[in-house]
């Protein structure tokens, strides 16, 4: 489905989260990988697959990375994370598999994202802001002109990420948050769910006081 011109949202299978494809040229998460028959299928329908060739994971978990190394066998493209979650995404430990019945593949990531790093195609601009809280590598993708922000498991349509598996941090989520109210977005494609337009404001605002709210009790 066409989220925006240039952005598709590959038609997942829960558990799989979100998977976007942009400018046929870029993928933003792999899904568990227990759907990629179907995924691939799609993707060749969608564009010229040897433009793709980079694949970021918007952090650890297996229901977003666990496809991982079926894209990289399938089109030698390569796999990108935060620094915070690379070892994370590598062996395995910390993704979260077992939650979802599944063993993770060891797999290589190729380039390491730090904060402030800028991931290009031929459309869009976006920029890698560091969003920790869900995982410590949490990255969120933001495209300043066109107001896009692929939040991963920080934020979604009406609620934010949880915070009580290894490695989540209340308090890291809702600064990550005010980091996020800092920025100007019009639309939200988050790691599940349904994609947002406008009110992405408010929604963060509402999503500041009731983590901090939450922290009380
Ligand atoms: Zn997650």
């Amino acid at each position: 489905m066409q989220i925006y011109r240039g952005i598709e949202l590959l038609g997942g299978i829960d558990p799989d989260c979100n998977v976007y494809l942009i400018d046929g040229e870029l993928l933003v998460d792999a899904g568990t990988g227990i759907y990629f028959g179907g995924m691939k299928k799609e993707i060749g329908q969608l564009c010229d697959i040897k433009n793709i060739k980079l694949l970021v994971n918007t952090h650890c978990h297996f229901d977003h990375t666990g496809g991982n190394k079926k894209f990289q066998d399938w089109l030698k493209l390569s796999i990108a994370a935060h620094t915070g979650d690379k070892k994370a995404v590598e062996t395995g430990n910390g993704s979260m598999a077992e939650l979802f019945g599944q063993k993770s593949r060891i797999m290589t990531v190729n380039k390491a994202l730090r904060a402030g790093a800028f991931i290009k195609t031929t459309n869009f601009v976006f920029e890698v802001m560091q969003t920790p809280g869900h995982t410590p590598g949490s990255i969120c993708l933001y495209e300043k002109n066109k107001r896009i922000l692929i939040s991963g498991d920080t934020l979604f349509e009406n609620t934010v990420g949880r915070t009580d598996l290894p490695g989540g941090d209340r308090g890291q989520l809702i600064n990550s948050l005010k980091a996020l109210s800092e920025l100007q977005i019009e639309y939200l494609l988050p790691g599940h769910g349904s994609p947002k337009k406008g009110g992405v404001d408010f929604l963060i605002k509402q999503m500041i006081n009731f983590s901090s709210e939450s922290k009380k009790i």
